[in-house]
Parts: structure tokens; sequence; C-alpha cells
């Protein structure tokens, strides 16, 4: 039986926690740890919840109005509920600063994906080119994940760019709008694909269609947004509460780990970590260690053990997130239509602009509008407000939003480093990020590309409208400490063991040797599942 110490409690640390014990290893899990309140009337829709609770204004818009988005804000369309505040909550050790990047991290149970959309699209066998593995070694893993998590979809025209496994189960119930757009694509499949390189079908939801694992099938409350009340929507934090019930598995929130200590033969000899309730730093013995703390995490953990060594300040390039284009849409065939609340509110369809190159895939998710916080739209409409509201409840059911993803790879100008630190205190972790020179061009062709997909599902897109999110927006990091076949410094094996530090193993997005436009997280997590079994 091997000790083994995990930091993280996000996706990929607990798959790869539930892995090993199952294989009877000892497991200390150590996580910052923010937990999340308990749901509000998990029986009731968003429109119930609205009209009874009894002050909804604070439950929707925050204490002190902080969800509100006001006018002139730029940029987003939404943004995080109050009562997801304390997935992005950070400790006060942890010091970020960014040029050219928007980073994101969660210090929560869970991580990031306490507060995803739930988006869970695998690799294919090209998009794993250029990783030291193949799809062959993952398939597998990707079944075992959707046996844990519940994933909903169907095989379709979208299955050979996103192939199928084991444990799929019916799609959820589509919404009007959404059918609506399907059943055009359906009439003109041929053109689509033909003349426009597109292929759309059913998103794949780690939303439950039917009873699964002691979980409920999705219900259709439309709170998705604000954390499923009765976790139909998986999120990580239940994996967690699964490595719970094993005799040897111990949790320890409150606790920011710093660094590790490195020995003479290279190895990480003890895990120094800050208690959060101010009882000072412990220092943890080391027989196994694995980093799941998340891409930016892990890259300082790593960075900073090395510069308590000998005060080396070592920078970590080949950073990559996936540029993220938000194409809001008015679906003409909809207008003055009702909607219903009661939905499942994210993303029910997705599309995919092929490409000569399949790993330039352009990965687009179609969401309808349904319950939300509809003030933001109100106020970007180019009307008074009284003409604004007047307008938007006609137009309601008819719009939606096209979240377009492109691949990313790994180049020297972006990287992670350290600055301002004394030998007392963690650095700051400084990141840096430049799109590559095609970016630009990238970014024009698969929006002119997208606008054509809308225009023959007789869609416009209204003028001004289009989102280019900042990168780091896409919060799919990878690339920082690459596996590769052939040992190199700051690197990993095929399998997630450290070249640097022989018992140091890292089982988060800093591995991924290259980003395909895809959602990343079912990889990540499939990917911890493979690491578990094939080094544990
Ligand atoms: C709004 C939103 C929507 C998203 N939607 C999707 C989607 O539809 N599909 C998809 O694939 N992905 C989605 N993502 C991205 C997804 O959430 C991330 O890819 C995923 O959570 C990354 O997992 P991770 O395990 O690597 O790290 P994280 O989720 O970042 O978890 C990090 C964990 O490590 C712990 N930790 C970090 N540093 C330390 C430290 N120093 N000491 C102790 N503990 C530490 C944290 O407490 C946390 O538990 C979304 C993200 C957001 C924010
Ligand atoms: S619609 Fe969303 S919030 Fe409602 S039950 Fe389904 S997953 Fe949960």
């Amino acid at each position: 039986m091997t000790h083994i110490t995990i930091v993280g409690s996000g996706p990929s640390a607990v798959h790869f926690a539930l892995s090993v014990l199952k294989k009877g290893h000892q497991v200390v899990m150590v996580d910052v740890g923010e937990s999340r309140p308990d749901p509000v009337s998990p029986e009731q829709s968003f429109n119930q919840l609205k009209m009874g609770l009894r002050d909804p204004a604070e439950y929707f818009l925050g204490r002190s109005f902080e969800a509100v988005t006001y006018p002139g804000t730029p940029g987003e369309y939404y943004g995080f509920p109050p009562n997801k505040r304390y997935v992005f909550l950070p400790p006060p050790n942890y010091h970020v600063e960014a040029d050219g990047f928007s980073p994101l991290a969660s210090f929560a149970q869970g991580g990031l994906a306490e507060a995803w959309t739930g988006g869970v699209y695998p690799f294919n066998e090209h998009e794993f080119r250029d990783f030291p593995i193949e799809y062959s070694q993952m398939q597998s893993c990707y079944s075992e994940v959707a046996k844990r998590i519940g994933i909903s979809g169907l095989q379709d025209d979208l299955s050979a760019f996103m192939p199928m496994h084991d444990h799929i189960l019916s799609p959820l119930n589509l919404d009007e709008h959404s059918e609506d757009l399907l059943q055009k694509y359906e009439r003109k499949k041929s053109f689509f694909r033909g003349r426009l390189n597109c292929v759309m079908g059913r998103g794949r939801l780690a939303a439950i269609s039917q009873p699964w694992l002691q979980r409920q099938a999705c219900s259709y409350r439309g709170r998705c947004l604000w954390g499923c009340p009765q976790d139909s929507l998986y999120t990580p934090s239940l994996t967690l509460e699964e490595c719970k019930r094993y005799e040897s598995f111990r949790y320890a929130p409150g606790r920011y780990a710093s660094h590790f200590r490195i020995d003479q033969h290279g190895r990480a000899s003890h895990l120094l970590v800050d208690r959060l309730d101010c009882a000072g730093r412990e220092e943890w013995a080391l027989d196994k260690l694995v980093l799941g703390a998340g891409t930016l995490s892990t890259s300082r953990i790593v960075l900073e053990s090395v510069r308590q060594r000998d005060g080396t300040i070592l920078t970590l390039t080949g950073l990559m997130d996936n540029q993220q284009v938000l194409v809001p849409f008015v679906n003409l065939d909809f207008l003055g239509r009702a909607y219903s609340d009661v939905r499942y509110q994210y993303h029910q369809i997705a599309f995919g602009l092929i490409n000569d190159d399949p790993c330039d895939y352009v990965h687009c998710l179609l969401t309808t509008l349904k319950s939300a916080l509809v003030h933001p739209l109100i106020h970007r409409t180019p009307a008074d407000m009284r003409f604004a509201i007047f307008l938007f409840r006609h137009l309601r059911a008819a719009l939606g939003l096209v979240n377009v993803n492109l691949s990313d790879d790994r180049r020297s100008t972006n990287y992670v480093t350290l600055q301002n630190g004394d030998m007392k205190t963690d650095a700051t972790l400084t990141i840096h990020y430049e799109p590559g020179g095609a970016h630009v061009n990238k970014v024009r062709q698969a929006l002119r590309r997208v606008k054509s997909v809308l225009w023959q599902l007789n869609c416009v897109v209204p003028p001004g409208q289009v989102h280019v999110r900042p990168m780091g927006a896409g919060v799919h990091y990878a690339g920082t400490l690459p596996m590769c076949r052939e040992r190199r410094p700051m690197a990993v094996s095929p399998n997630g063991q450290s070249y640097d530090f022989r018992n140091v193993y890292i089982v988060d997005g800093s591995t991924f040797p290259a980003l395909p436009a895809k959602n990343i997280t079912f990889t990540l997590m499939s990917n911890a599942v493979r690491i578990a079994q094939t080094n544990f």
C-alpha cells in the first residue's frame, strides 16, 4: 500500500483519488476547500424562487447587489451568481499578476467545476496527435468517468468528431428553441455538411436524464447557473464525498500548499502547508506527491519549490487556453413566442466547424435563452429602458448565444513565472500570454463561418454584439509541464511522473502538450484515471 498525498479537490484530483482508493492505497487530500452553501428551496423552479423567496433580490443579485452587471460594463453577458462566489474566493497567500491573460482560479471543494456548465466532449484520435499517448489508451478511462459522473448524449453526426464511449445516458429533453434549430439542420444537412463544413448534434452533458447512482434525474428546474439543487448536474464535490466513504481517505481542508521541499536525491521530501485558520505552517512528510491543483496552482507550487531550494526562478513556457468568442443571435422563427423557465439552462446543442487539419476543428456550444438574469441583455439593447424592456419581452424566446472555442498550441511566448518573494512568503505568480501570429485571422474566419451557419438556421447576429473574450476567460488552462516521451527538465513522462522529482506526479492540465478546441475537463478527469491505473 502506497501513501499518497494529493493537492487539490478539483475534477482531476478527485478522479485520481477515487481510482487509487479503489486500488487500496492510503490517500491524504490537502485542499483550501471553500465549501458550497446549502441549496435554497430545492423543489422550486427558477420563477418559483423569484416569486417565493422572502428576499429574491438578495439571492439573485447579492446583499450588496454584487451580481448586477451595470450599464456600460463591457463584455460578459452574465455574472456569477452570489451563491457561487465561494468558488472563486482566493486565500490570502495566493498572489497573481497577469499580462495579456485574465486568470481564474478556484480554491473550492470541487474546484472550478463547481461553477461549470457541464460540457463533456472526449478528444478524438487526431486530437491526441501531439500527446505521447493514444486515444486507445483513454477510451476505457472516458467510459469509467462517464459511469461515475453520468453523461447524457446521443449518437448523431457529431459522434464522428467526438467518439462514443460506454455509459452515455439518453439525452435530456430539448427546449423548443434548440429543437427548432436542430430540425432546420436536419432538413438542410447536406448543405451544412457539403457547403459549410459544419456538423451539428446534441451536446454531451454531465447532467443526468435518468436516476443515476443515487442521484435524481434532471427535473428541469432551470437553476443550473445557481447550482443544481438536486445534484443532477455533476460537480466534483460529489466524487469528493464518495472518496470520504473510504477509511483509507483523509480530507484535510483549510490548508494552502505552499511548496514541497526537495532533498539531495531530487525527491520531494515534505509538503509545506499553511493553515488558513492562522495555526501556522505544517510540514507533511511525503511518500508520493500528486499535484492536481489546476494548471496555474500546480505550476506555482513547482516554481516555488525550486525557488525555495536554491533561489532559482524558473519560467514555465507553453501556457494555453481556448480563445472563446460569444456570438449572440436572434432566431427569426421564434419572435414573439413564449418561453418556459422549466428547462435545462445550458447548451443542449453543439456544432463543429471542420477544417483541413482535424486539430483546427472549431467547437461551438449553442445555448438558447431560458431562465436567466436578463438585465445585462436589456441594458445592451440600444433603446431607452421602457422600449428596451418591451422589445426584450418579444425577443426573449428567440435569443441564443453561440460560444465559439478555438484550439491553442504551446508557444514559448506564453509562460508562468514568479516574482517579488522573500523566502518567508510565497512569491507572486506571474502570467504572460501573447496570441500567435495567425490568431486574429483564425478568429475572423471562425466568426464568418458561425454567422453563415446561423444565417442558414434563419438566425441573425445583432450588429456590434459579438464579444471576443479575453484570453484566460476560457478557463481551460494547460501546457506548462508537458508530458513527453523523452526525459527533459520541467516535463513529465506520458504517465504523469515528473522527470525532475521522481516521487511527484502531475494529474491536471499542466501536462497537456496540446489543447484542442473541445472543453478539456472530461479529458482531465479521464487522464487522471489513466495515470492512477498505470502508475499505482
Ligand atoms: C464558468 C465555468 C464554466 C466551465 N464550463 C466547463 C464545461 O462546460 N466543460 C469543461 O470541460 N470545463 C468547463 N470549465 C472548466 C473546468 O471547470 C476546469 O477545466 C476544471 O475545473 C479544472 O480542473 P482541475 O482539477 O485541473 O483544477 P481546479 O478545478 O482549478 O481545482 C483546483 C483545486 O485545487 C485546490 N488548490 C489549488 N491550489 C491549492 C493550494 N496551493 N493548496 C491547496 N489546494 C489548492 C483548489 O481548492 C481546488 O480544489 C468551466 C469553468 C468555469 C469557471
Ligand atoms: S435543469 Fe439544471 S438545476 Fe434543474 S434539475 Fe436539471 S440540472 Fe438541475
